[in-house]
């Protein structure tokens, strides 16, 4: 089943998204810039996550993992290279590593730049 989309402003320059798959009602969160929108995503659409997949450290990528992880109980991925600044990271991704989110296969892609360890996550079947 084809993930739905939800985007929304983070902090006054930033997006929150949450991927949600409607067959098995699995959520992820891709990075967790402000709790209180992301809270409010999560209320408008009723799709409880399950997972945060981090980009990478900056604090406007993080702020609210440890108070989501503490409210949903829910993991959170990252890249290697950055573990030690992602508060609360369970699994750390390197380049090229697949992995499934809710039966989708998830690519991690390293792409270095903005900071060293950044990672992108390619879902080629969603
Ligand atoms: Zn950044």
């Amino acid at each position: 089943m084809p993930l739905m989309v939800e985007q929304f402003m983070c902090r006054s320059d930033n997006f929150g998204v949450l991927l949600h798959d409607a067959g098995t009602g699995e959520t992820a969160i891709v990075d967790a810039p402000e709790e209180a929108p992301i809270l409010a995503a999560i209320e408008r659409t009723g799709w409880r996550p399950t997972l945060i997949l981090t980009t990478h450290h900056h604090g406007d990528h993080v702020e609210a993992n440890l108070a989501l992880k503490q409210r949903f109980g829910l993991s959170i991925v990252g890249p290697r290279a950055e573990a030690a600044k992602i508060p609360g990271i369970d699994r750390t991704v390197v380049d090229g590593e697949t992995f499934l989110f809710s039966g989708h296969e998830v690519r991690v892609i390293e792409t270095p730049g903005h900071t060293a360890g950044h990672v992108c996550y390619f879902l080629p079947g969603a």
